[in-house]
């Protein structure tokens, strides 16, 4: 017998050149109601933070913005009991990864909805319901709400630094690998495997790499490829009720280098790496995997991604420890130096 499985998915997903504009027009749409809290950055802010907030005002929203630095937890808390006080209705992350995830915390709390603005495409947590919030004794994603409504305006997604689309790229790529930990779980462990959520993930990162090249230019189309591909990584991860088509090995892998390195590097950026190292050890095309990364201007080694070298081996040594109900092709006792030296020397990750 199947145990039930709740499927909640985005109601609305807009991409497309200067959609940010008809933003009240999706409001109205969707019922969504004031008062609406804007959480961004400082520098998003200026850039389209204000003209956003301007055009709900316009439209008789009540409205109040929030600028943030960090995803840290106690960011996060503070910014609830903004919240709370304010009795918000919508929720609105406005900008990358930070003010995303936060605001998406903050809705989860409050059981109000989450509108997702990405002004770049760096990772998926643009249109999935986990949230990455720093400080909290974990250093994976945690549950927190799908976004009713993401507006990703194409325009404003390509002017964002090159490096953030090189990112968004390999955290596309990852799901190669995290498919494959996946089913490995599924017939090694008998954990749950969405046949539907694991081809949705296989897809995405196919489209990824098919258009890699586009991608590479930073155009406002390559733009569109990569945003499209990301959210329906996230909508595998609505379906699967988990982040498990998305986070594999390789991300474990940049979790553990989030620990050991003294400056880590984009997520994007270290799960692109990780996932040419899980698939070598997968036996897979890691090469394909390592060209996809240089065509769009990623990282493929140490050096390029700023990190020490026995930073990259000693990662990959403690990586299976970060989630260990989490079954991956590290296993449960992990790579020893020696493999993990070899690993990344093979891989060119490391000279
Ligand atoms: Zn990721």
């Amino acid at each position: 017998m199947l145990s039930e499985h709740v499927i909640n998915l985005p109601r609305k997903v807009v991409v497309g050149i200067g959609v940010i504009g008809r933003v009240p027009t999706y409001f109205r749409e969707l019922g969504l109601q004031s008062p609406v809290l804007i959480v961004t950055g400082p520098r998003i802010y200026n850039v389209v933070g204000k003209r956003f907030e301007e055009m709900l005002v316009d439209e008789g929203y009540e409205t109040s913005v929030i600028r943030i630095e960090r995803s840290h937890i106690d960011t996060a808390q503070e910014i609830l009991e903004v919240a709370q006080e304010l009795k918000a209705s919508t929720v609105v992350g406005l900008g990358g990864g930070k003010s995303i995830d936060v605001a998406k915390y903050v809705a989860a709390k409050l059981g109000v909805k989450f509108v997702s603005v990405p002004t770049a495409a760096s990772h998926d947590g643009i249109a999935s319901p986990f949230a990455s919030i720093k400080g909290t004794g974990k250093v994976t994603s945690i549950r927190a709400v799908e976004p009713v409504l993401i507006v990703a305006d194409v325009e404003v997604i390509a002017k964002a630094p090159r490096r953030l689309l090189a990112a968004g790229t390999g955290d596309v790529i990852a799901k190669f690998t995290a498919v494959l930990d996946w089913r490995l779980a599924h017939r090694l462990r008998g954990e749950y495997y969405g046949e539907y959520a694991a081809s949705l993930a296989i897809l995405s990162a196919k489209h990824a790499m098919r258009y890699a090249d586009i991608i590479g230019r930073g155009d406002v189309e390559g733009a569109r490829i990569l945003v499209e591909a990301l959210i329906s990584s996230s909508v595998a991860m609505c379906i699967a009720g988990s982040t498990r088509p998305a986070s594999g090995s390789e991300h474990l892998f940049s979790h553990a280098l989030d620990i050991v390195a003294e400056k880590p590097a984009l997520h994007g950026e270290q799960v692109g790496i990780g996932t040419i190292m899980m698939a070598y050890l997968h036996g897979k095309n890691w090469r394909l995997i390592r060209k996809t990364l240089k065509q769009v201007g990623a990282p493929t080694t140490a050096k390029e991604l700023g990190v020490g070298e026995h930073h990259i081996v000693e990662a990959l040594t403690i990586a299976h420890k970060i989630r260990p109900e989490r079954y991956t092709i590290l296993g449960d006792k992990g790579l020893s130096w020696r493999a993990a030296e070899n690993l990344a020397r093979i891989t060119g990750v490391i000279s």
